[in-house]
């Protein structure tokens, strides 16, 4: 049985004013969002974010090529070492060490653990400020091989380590310190508690329904019509109709507007087949993945007008304790665009706000126009 989330978890009511109501993720049951697309809703929007470094190449830029002395040791280069289009190197500051003893790092409820691990830096391309839907998708699927190829190579380093984290900020909006475009890994001790909670709670859902939680949504994604009944007065509320929530779809990917969405503009994009682990992605799969990608961000960019974002990988942690998970988990990306700053209510009440419903926001994505990226 799929689950009922869509009709179950729509709490409150929606009228002419739009939609309020709260949504619980279905993946991870005690993560909730108000989804109120009011007006009243909508002060906080962020002011005129900062400008993106649109350069092609600044002299004194550390991550531009030729400026290679100004960066720790090469890690890892693609295709190759002169010619670099990929680099990746050690992060000059980094949150984690392995010869420090002093790092402490916090995750959770006042646990601090020792900050033991790696924080490297992932240089995505040796054009200073170039955005990912205007690189070629044959040097999205080269990032995405660099991505695997480090976190294989960190796993199979140190059995110490349990996660490796890697994500991408991009524009001031979303942190990003240094303009020239980068991604960066961290790979840690210890599992992060969003990565925990989504693989303890999709384990659950497996044993008592035999089905992974996130195929399963997919299949709704794909599949799924629904019509929600006002509790009282029986009316028809809101139709959910066939792939409403799908805003690009490849042969082997899907990117989806999550229902329970926290960010106005958050997408997740997941291979269509059950793959628990990033390190599984065949060469077919990147380049499938690649173009999904790249058209995804070119819709973000125009909905958004010059997005900027941080996006993650969520896959299975590499801990004892979670070496059942093949089945239950299903390892995914998380675009998150940033629009608007949290609110006192959002930091005060741990619930997100979401101003735009998911189902406009799945249609206004959709409805971009983009030419084939090859
Ligand atoms: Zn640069
Ligand atoms: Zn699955
Ligand atoms: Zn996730």
């Amino acid at each position: 049985m799929l689950p009922t989330s869509h009709e179950a978890e729509a709490a409150v009511t929606e009228n002419e004013q739009g939609i309020r109501e709260i949504r619980i993720n279905p993946v991870v049951p005690t993560e909730s969002v108000l989804v109120a697309t009011a007006r009243s809703m909508r002060p906080r929007k962020a002011e005129e974010p900062a400008p993106r470094d649109t350069r092609r190449r600044v002299d004194t830029c550390p991550f531009c090529p030729g400026n290679e002395h100004m960066t720790p040791p090469t890690l890892l280069a693609l295709p190759d070492k002169e010619h670099w289009e990929i680099r990746i190197v050690e992060n000059l500051y980094p949150v984690l060490g392995d010869d420090r003893e002093t790092n402490t790092l916090v995750l959770g409820l006042q646990q601090a653990i020792d900050g033991y691990g790696r924080h490297e830096v992932i240089i995505d391309h040796n054009v200073h400020g170039i955005a990912l839907h205007e690189m070629s998708v044959d040097h999205i699927a080269l990032m995405l091989e660099a991505y695997r190829t480090r976190m294989a190579q960190l796993y199979a380093a140190d059995d110490r380590l349990k996660y490796v984290l890697v994500f991408k900020n991009f524009g001031p909006a979303a942190g990003a310190s240094i303009p020239h475009t980068h991604s960066q890994i961290i790979a840690m001790p210890v599992v992060p508690e969003n990565v925990h909670n989504e693989v303890t709670h999709s384990r659950a859902y497996h044993r008592k329904h035999h089905k992974c939680i996130f195929c399963s949504l997919i299949d709704e994604a794909l599949t799924f019509e629904a019509t929600i009944y006002d509790r009282v007065s029986g009316r028809i509320r809101r139709r959910i109709s066939v792939g409403q929530y799908v805003v690009e779809r490849g042969e082997r990917f899907i990117a989806i507007k999550p229902f329970a969405s926290r960010y106005e503009w958050e997408v997740h994009i997941l291979p269509l087949h059950h793959q628990s682990d990033f390190l599984d992605l065949s060469d077919e799969d990147r380049r499938d993945m690649a173009r999904v990608l790249k058209r995804t961000m070119a819709r973000l960019d125009a909905v958004v007008g010059g997005v900027q974002y941080n996006y993650f990988f969520h896959s299975r942690p590499r801990a004892e304790e979670y070496e059942d998970c093949a089945p239950s988990y299903h390892w995914h990306l998380e675009i998150c665009p940033r629009t608007s700053i949290p609110t006192g209510f959002e930091l005060g009440s741990g619930l997100f706000v979401n101003t735009v419903s998911p189902e406009e926001a799945a249609e206004r994505l959709r409805s971009v126009r983009i030419d084939d990226p090859e």
